[in-house]
């Protein structure tokens, strides 16, 4: 069969389309594709993306959900690192694309590979890793360092199973080493109960992270600093302004948020569980919901019967997300319709190999938790 190779289109001819051309070419070209591709669209992303995905979802039920397709084209409007996490757990025929490569998370972002190394051999230099230490990253991190997690005994984990995670790594080991996300690390071993003062900071810029020997070797959860500039920007005084606001408000607030909020909310869950328990309320309920805007103002146009607002006042929406736009989309599939892959992510065999032991030994220790 002879197959003639179109040129790749470009995306600047995109960015000057109007908005209804762009909706209408994304729609023909899916169409045309059908089975063929998979649009997946992450909660937090923007209204005008999200109504073309096929699968919505947080970063790691969508990249299962596609793997359980038989598309051959993956197009994840998410970020960075949810791309590799579907090009990990995906079949080997799957292609995974990410429509705009400067998708990022600066949560991510904030813990590279070579910082993780390093600051692990500093762990071996000074005696601590003669302890049990066990690495656990948040999905919100680099292949390379679910890979770093699978190679040394550690694991991944969701915002939804680090508590069993936990559980379960408190008990066999003698500490962990928490990676990239400090409040969800600081959040979840608050729960067990473990004091401020056994929980050390590394700072990836000082050396020992900016602590003693004395104090990682007293440690049971070392926290890497890092931060979600979303969830970041709620502060303890908006719940406080909100409950004075809202008489009889519940504020109900994500983990990725710091300490000094979750402990004043009346609630705190992954993405899921704030879904659920904004369903699973009464009519006439109200609630403040410290996460991502986008997902906050579709529950409000879902549930019109309860009072939910944004837990802060100002705009606080996932920008890196943001920059997956419908242009981007529809660029990415026409290629596709033409035979072009454009913005493909692909994980390399090793890190692959080792990430999934870290991300199937997530699945298999929840499962024993729930059992
Ligand atoms: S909301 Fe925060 S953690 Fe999630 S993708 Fe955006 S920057 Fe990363």
């Amino acid at each position: 069969m002879l197959v003639v190779l179109q040129e790749i289109r470009a995306l600047e001819d995109y960015l000057v389309m109007p908005d209804a051309e762009i909706s209408s070419r994304i729609e023909a070209a899916r169409e045309a594709l059908g089975p063929r591709v998979v649009i997946l669209g992450h909660h937090y992303q923007r209204d005008d993306v999200i109504k073309h995905a096929d699968l919505t979802g947080d970063s790691y039920q969508l990249s299962v959900m596609a793997s359980q397709t038989d598309a051959e084209f993956i197009v994840f409007c998410g970020v960075h690192f949810m791309a590799e996490s579907a090009d990990i757990l995906g079949k080997e025929s799957q292609r995974v694309i990410l429509p705009d490569l400067g998708a990022g998370c600066s949560m991510a972002d904030m813990a590279t590979i070579d910082q993780v190394e390093d600051a692990w051999e500093q762990l071996r230099e000074i005696g601590v890793l003669e302890q049990k230490v066990a690495p656990i990253t948040y999905m919100n991190s680099s292949a390379a360092i679910k890979a770093f997690c699978g190679r040394n005994e550690g694991v991944v984990c969701t915002s939804s199973n680090a508590i069993p995670l936990f559980d379960i790594y408190l008990k066999e080991f003698d500490k962990m080493f928490f990676f990239p996300d400090q409040h969800l690390g600081r959040n979840t071993g608050a729960k067990f109960g473990i004091p401020l003062d056994k929980m050390a900071l590394w700072n990836p810029h000082e050396e020992l992270g900016g602590n003693t020997e004395e104090q990682l070797r007293e440690a049971k959860l070392i926290l890497w600093r890092g931060h979600c500039s979303v969830h970041g920007r709620f502060k303890p005084w908006h719940v406080e302004q909100r409950r004075k606001e809202i008489p009889g408000v519940k504020v109900l607030v994500h983990p990725e948020c710091m300490r000094e909020v979750v402990e004043v909310s009346d609630l705190d869950g992954s993405t899921s569980f704030i879904i659920k328990t904004v369903e699973e309320s009464p009519a006439g309920s109200k609630w403040v919901i410290g996460t991502e805007v986008n997902l906050v103002n579709r529950l409000q146009e879902r549930f019109p019967d309860k009072q939910i607002e944004l837990l802060a006042p100002d705009l606080c929406m996932c920008a890196t997300m943001y920059r997956i736009a419908p242009q981007n989309l529809a660029w990415a599939i026409e290629n596709l319709l033409d035979g072009n892959v454009v913005n493909e992510i692909v994980v390399d065999k090793e890190t692959k190999h080792f990430a999934k032991i870290a991300l199937d030994r997530m699945i298999s220790m929840t499962n024993s938790k729930a059992q």
